[in-house]
């Protein structure tokens, strides 16, 4: 039978909920516990596809080809699972659900209500879940902060799973905030006093509770808490700053975190085995030297835009011993001043990620442009990858004015066209070409070298690729397409084979990157970052 580990937060938002959520699954799987973990996101969006990512963070792209909260790239990273489509409850799933049901009669006679007919309608989806993967444990992350007017239907629909199923099998995890104010220098209780209030007004006492602080929780704080919220003090985890988010698991298995919640959930208990996982934090807390890549990206100001990208840099830099340092490049900056490119002059290597829309488009060309010129490592990504073709085609090809259709519909070369299939599409949400795609490498090629393999899988979120009409002139002129999809009719990998290192991939590697196994491309990118920075020493 599987046992529930809801995760609510408090006080406010951005305390690394998912983070927290991924430790406490990695802390359970490490003792051979089957773990699953869902996402409940309050927001009334069916998912998040459609939304800012500079309000809403990175889009995580599932296997399955569903558009996700960046939490699953959390869970995916420190569990090395491949999570599904059916994972994330979103209040816009629920109420589709329930409204399509009303319009097939299926509340005959009834007047619908959130009380019962939507708190049931979650219980369901969940209970879909453990049903299909039957977990030993399946974490339920609630999105949002206690008190919001959204989550309410969802605390509820928890306060009664714990009824149905019983104490021993539904436990409740509540992450908080314990600021320290400067000036007195004191940890303070009282803002998670406030939230566990709220959450008991709710019907729901926590279990546990997961502080998020600068410093270690002082054992005073932990007894004031544990008093005044009803809990033991091991009940009581600090949660404070450490250098890497991997070193969470680690930092709360050390309280005894991880036995607690076996004793509580009357689990046999096992002895874990962490030993992997504390090599590689040590690992990438001591690097043996550093490199420094340059993002150039449209949403630079809020780096959970490009979480994933960062993450998979990482990996990347561990695998070849190294530091990444980022140096952030603000795409538009360049565009409005394109002198500014010589700030690139600092990177060993440059990326320009996944993107959309015409602003700040040509300041990424512009980089793109000065990494070719210069022999610097490139890595393209999606947009990457486009702008990539855009610039060879009009600075090597000697096509004037080549563009993608995305950016100039009317330009006379339009080397990066809508997909065929994309033409015919008219609703917006989840309508990209999303998920993993098999792709065939060519041999002798960059690509080839790097994966090693024939046969890859990558996942996609795009509308947009190279036009077929151009590929023979762009290779013509030293462009390789060196991985396609699609029968070869899709262009996926593309390198130039006379540069030290230029290589985009119209898929996004960094979905399938993990810790202890960095994504090949980035693996790649940064050794020959590590190499370039080398040579220019030497
Ligand atoms: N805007 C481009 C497209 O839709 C690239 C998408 C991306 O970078 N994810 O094809």
């Amino acid at each position: 039978m599987t046992n529930f580990i809801i995760i609510t937060g408090g006080v406010l938002s951005g305390l690394g909920k998912g983070v927290s959520t991924a430790a406490i699954g990695k802390i359970l799987s490490s003792r051979g516990i089957s773990v699953d973990v869902c996402k409940i996101d309050p927001y009334l969006n069916v998912d998040p596809g459609l939304m800012n990512p500079f309000q809403h963070g990175e889009v995580w792209v599932t296997k399955d080809g569903y558009e996700a909260d960046l939490d699953f790239g959390h869970y995916e990273r420190f569990l090395d699972v491949e999570l599904g489509r059916d994972h994330n409850i979103t209040t816009g799933k629920v109420y589709l659900s329930v409204l399509e049901g009303e319009r097939k009669g299926k509340y005959l006679g009834q007047t619908v209500q959130i009380i019962p007919h939507v708190t049931d309608e979650i219980k369901r989806q969940i209970y879909e879940i453990a049903r299909i993967n039957n977990p030993d444990v399946l974490l339920v992350e609630i999105g949002g902060t206690t008190g919001d007017i959204e989550s309410m239907p969802f605390l509820e629909a928890m306060r009664q799973m714990r009824m149905e199923m019983g104490k021993e099998n539904v436990l409740f995890v509540h992450v908080t905030l314990v600021p320290t104010l400067k000036a007195v220098g004191e940890q303070k209780t009282k803002p998670t006093q406030h939230s566990v209030k709220e959450l008991r007004g709710i019907g729901i006492q926590p279990d546990i509770l997961i502080c998020r602080t600068e410093e270690e929780l002082l054992e005073a704080t932990k007894a004031k808490l544990a008093l005044f919220c009803d809990v033991s003090k091991l009940d009581v985890i600090s949660n404070h700053d450490v250098d890497t988010i991997y070193e969470v698991p680690l930092v709360m298995e050390k309280q005894g975190l991880g036995d607690n919640i076996l004793s509580k959930l009357n689990l046999r208990e096992r002895k874990h085995d962490l030993k992997d996982w504390e090599k590689l934090v040590y690992k990438i807390k001591n690097p043996k030297t550093n490199v420094s890549i340059a993002v150039v990206g449209k949403y630079t100001g809020l780096r959970d835009s490009y979480i994933s990208i960062t993450e998979a840099l990482r990996h990347a830099g561990t695998a070849n011993d190294a530091r990444v340092d980022i140096l952030w490049v603000e795409s538009l900056d360049l565009e409005e001043d394109p002198s500014k490119v010589w700030e690139l002059e600092k990177a060993d290597g440059i990326l320009v990620p996944g993107g959309f829309g015409k602003r700040g488009a040509e300041g990424k060309i512009l980089a793109i442009k000065y990494a070719r010129e210069n022999n610097i490592p490139y890595l393209g990504i999606c947009f990457g990858f486009q702008l990539a073709v855009v610039e060879f085609a009009r600075n090597v090809a000697g096509l004037k004015g080549a563009n993608s259709v995305e950016l100039d519909e009317d330009t006379p070369h339009p080397v990066i066209d809508l997909l065929p299939e994309q033409k015919r599409v008219k609703q917006m949400g989840g309508t990209m070409r999303l998920g993993e795609i098999p792709i065939i490498i060519e041999p002798d090629t960059l690509a080839y070298e790097i994966y090693k393999k024939q046969k890859i899988g990558e996942r996609h979120r795009h509308r947009y690729e190279v036009n077929p009409d151009y590929i023979e002139e762009l290779e013509k002129h030293g462009l390789c397409f060196s991985a396609k999809s699609d029968r070869g009719r899709r262009m996926e990998i593309l390198e130039i084979p006379d540069h030290f290192h230029f290589l985009a991939t119209q898929f996004h590697p960094e979905f399938k990157s993990r810790p202890i196994r960095p994504a090949p491309v980035f693996k790649a990118f940064v050794e020959a970052a590590l190499r370039r920075k080398n040579d220019v020493r030497s």
